[in-house]
This record gives structure tokens, C-alpha cells and sequence, in this order.
């Protein structure tokens, strides 16, 4: 039975504790380690076992040796901010422990996310005889799996990749995120950005929409083009991809609200000075929105997330084809009192540490999610909650 160090109590590290906790027979002894410890005692209080807690500033590196010494876990799940990614993976280094995260490393000064400063990891972590599994959410993480299962399941070559992400759900209030404001927002605010023909364009932020049809009574929505990580990982290593894209729904109400905010300026992320004091905008706005944690009893409606591939099938024949998963907000909120975008990140971080633990998916270095079988990872899906559904077009 391992032991698993959770690193961040937000939305998504409820949820990983929750689907933790749910299978004593992998998962023999959790802790959940934030910033605040009052919001782990809170977590914890949900769960019928023994969950340890810890305080701890996951951007101080001896803090964090300290505290893998003192819980000696065999796995870290880090759904703490990207900004905290890098130390963690320092301390996994001194500490031969395995890593997993939902979310690239970026800094607070720069909004632009790649995987390079991750990447770079790769001989350190081999060398030390430890796993780094990057990106093990929904998207990134199953969009990866999901592609990764149409190679090997269905396409001889993959020409085309969307990856389309809809929220349909509505927490009834006029501008709220669902998941960390601030990294939502620096996310949307951002370029968009797309893989051509062996090249990167990048487009003015939510300059092109499509409309696109999504299965289960959600119906016709409006999609925008953003960037998002897993296209670098995915052409990088699907090398038949032409063209990747990554497409969001958003309401009418959120992008209306938003586009004032970056017309007055409150999505800034450099520092200005109030009455003597240095502000970031964006991060004051943070504190005035809504916690996407405390979303979950308001959210009704579902997610549909997946694929959109199109080339040539395994019987030599043009193929397009929609593999997806529909989550329903308030059946999640049952579940672990969460909405379901705070689920269908966390269940894929415990799937992820799962697999790692077990040994099922096990090499040294630092490793996208599409670099392993995506048969046990599939499997798991359907089983802890979030079942898929295939379409061929
Ligand atoms: P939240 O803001 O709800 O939670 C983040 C938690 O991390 C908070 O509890 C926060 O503490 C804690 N934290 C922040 N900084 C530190 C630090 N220095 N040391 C210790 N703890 C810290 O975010 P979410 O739960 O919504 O998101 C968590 C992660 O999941 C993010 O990285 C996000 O990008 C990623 N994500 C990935 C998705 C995917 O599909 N791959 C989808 C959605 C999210 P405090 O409570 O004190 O603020």
C-alpha cells in the first residue's frame, strides 16, 4: 500500500483526496499539505479515514524536504499552482520520490507556459531512478490519453487534432471561474495559438470561434480558440499531426465581464503601485471573485470534453472520429462535494498516481501522459467516475 502527499487544497486537491480515500487497498495513508492549513482540516473533516494534514509553503524547498522526510510518501500529487511546480520537482530530486501534476510550470511573471523548463528534468529524474508524469488532469491528461488510445486503436495516421473543452454547466453567478482565477485568466487572456503544418500561428486572444455540436442534449455552442499545453506534447510526439487546435466554450456573461477587466486593466500581472503599496491586479482580483472551491452546491448542467480526430483509419480508410466524456456538476458535488471541473481534473490525478504506484505505468525520466499504455489508464476512467463515450463521423 503506498503513501501519497497531496500538495494543495484548493478545488482540485478536495477532489484527489476524496478518490484517494476511496481506495484504501493502493492509497494506505494520505496527507494533504497547503499553504492553509485551516482549509486541509476543513478536506480532511469530509473524509471518514485518517487524513494527516500539513502546512506547508510549497515554494520553499528545504520546508518540502523536510516534510517528505517526515511523511515519507512514495508518490507526490502536486495540484498546488503551476508556479509551485519546479520546487516540487527539486525536492522529488533530493528526495527520490515520484511526481505528478495537472498543470505546466509558468512563472508569476510570465503567463507564456511550456513544457521546456519540465522537460529539462528529464535526465536528473532518470538518473535519480524517479517518475515525473506531467499534466495528469483532464486537458491536459485524459485529452493526451484519449489521443493516444485513437492512435493505437483506430488510426493508421492522425492528420487532425481538436481538443474541444465545453463547459455547459451555470453556477448562476454573473463572473466566476472554475477553476484558480488567476491561472484561468492569465490561460484565456493569453494569444491563442495553433500547430500548422510543422509550424506554431498564433492568433489575438478569442479572435476565432466556431460553432460545434456536443453530444448528450448540450447542443450547439460556440467555441474559441486558445493555446494549450498538451498541443506541444502531443505533436512532439504523435508526428503525424498537420494541424492541433484547442477550443473552450465560455457564456456570454463570462467573456462580456472579462473583456471589461482587460479593458480597465484589472487582468494585469505586472506590479503597480497603490498608495504606497505594490499591487498585481490580477491578484487582487483573485481575492474578490469567487473561490471555485465553493462553486459546487450552485453548479448545474454538464462538461463534455474530448477529441476531435480526423485521417486515415486502421482499415486504409479516412476517418473522423469524437471521443469524449460528459460530468455532470451536481452528481459530482454528491460524490465529493465538488463541481465537476474540480473532478474531472482530480480523478485523473488519482488515476495517475495510481497507475505510478502500482508499477503499471513506471519508467525513470519525465514523462507526458501519452507516452504510456493508454489501455489501463482507459480502463480506470470508466471505473472511477468518468466513463467515455467514442463517435465515428
Ligand atoms: P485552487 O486555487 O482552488 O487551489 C490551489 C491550492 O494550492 C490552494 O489551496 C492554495 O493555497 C494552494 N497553494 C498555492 N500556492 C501554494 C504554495 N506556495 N504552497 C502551498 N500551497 C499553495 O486551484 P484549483 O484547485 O482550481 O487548481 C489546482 C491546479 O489544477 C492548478 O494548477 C490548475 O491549473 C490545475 N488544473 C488543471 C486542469 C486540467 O484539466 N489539467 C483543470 C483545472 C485545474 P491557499 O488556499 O492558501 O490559496
Amino acid at each position: 500500500m503506498a503513501r501519497v502527499l497531496i500538495i494543495g487544497a484548493g478545488g482540485v486537491g478536495q477532489v484527489v483526496v476524496h478518490k484517494c480515500a476511496q481506495v484504501p487497498e493502493v492509497f494506505g495513508e494520505i496527507c494533504l499539505a497547503s499553504r492553509t492549513i485551516e482549509k486541509c482540516r476543513e478536506i480532511a473533516s469530509q473524509i471518514k479515514r485518517k487524513i494527516e494534514i500539513a502546512q506547508i509553503d510549497a515554494d520553499n524547498v528545504p520546508q518540502l524536504v523536510a516534510l517528505i522526510r517526515k511523511f515519507k510518501p512514495d508518490v507526490i500529487v502536486n495540484v498546488a499552482l503551476p508556479y509551485q511546480d519546479i520546487h516540487i520537482m527539486d525536492a522529488c530530486l533530493e528526495t527520490g520520490v515520484h511526481y505528478l501534476d495537472t498543470a505546466n510550470y509558468e512563472s508569476p511573471e510570465n503567463p507564456n507556459f511550456c513544457y521546456k523548463w519540465q522537460w529539462a528534468y528529464h535526465r536528473k529524474f532518470k538518473e535519480r531512478g524517479i517518475m515525473a508524469l506531467l499534466g495528469s488532469g483532464f486537458d491536459p491528461g485524459v485529452t493526451n490519453v484519449f489521443t493516444a488510445w485513437a492512435q493505437k486503436k483506430h488510426f493508421r495516421r492522425m492528420d487532425e487534432l481538436d481538443i474541444i473543452d465545453c463547459n455547459a454547466g451555470n453556477h448562476g453567478m454573473p463572473f466566476a471561474t472554475n477553476f484558480n482565477p488567476e491561472i484561468n485568466i492569465r490561460e484565456v487572456t493569453s494569444k491563442g495559438c495553433y500547430f500548422e503544418n510543422g509550424k506554431w500561428k498564433t492568433v489575438d486572444s478569442l479572435s476565432v470561434s466556431e460553432n460545434f455540436y456536443f453530444p448528450s442534449n448540450i447542443g450547439a455552442k460556440k467555441i474559441y480558440l486558445l493555446y494549450h499545453e498538451e498541443l506541444e506534447s502531443l505533436v512532439k510526439n504523435f508526428k503525424s499531426i498537420k494541424k492541433a487546435r484547442f477550443w473552450m466554450t465560455f457564456s456570454e456573461s463570462y467573456l462580456n465581464h472579462l473583456k471589461v477587466l482587460v479593458n480597465v486593466g484589472m487582468t494585469r500581472i505586472d506590479e503597480v503601485d497603490y498608495r504606497g503599496v505594490k499591487i498585481i491586479p490580477l491578484q487582487f482580483l483573485k481575492t474578490l471573485l469567487p473561490d471555485p472551491a465553493s462553486l459546487g452546491p450552485f453548479t448545474k448542467g454538464k462538461t463534455c470534453i474530448g477529441c476531435h480526430i480526423s485521417g486515415i483509419g486502421k482499415d486504409g480508410k479516412k476517418k473522423k472520429y469524437f471521443i469524449y466524456n460528459v460530468c455532470d456538476h451536481q452528481k459530482s458535488y454528491r460524490e465529493v462535494k465538488s463541481q465537476a471541473i474540480s473532478y474531472t481534473t482530480g480523478v485523473p490525478a488519482m488515476i495517475g498516481a495510481m497507475l505510478m504506484v502500482t508499477g503499471v505505468w513506471k519508467k525513470a525520466g519525465v514523462f507526458n501522459m501519452e507516452q504510456f499504455d493508454p489501455e489501463p489508464f482507459m480502463e480506470k476512467l470508466n471505473e472511477y467516475g468518468l466513463p467515455w463515450k467514442e463517435v465515428f463521423l
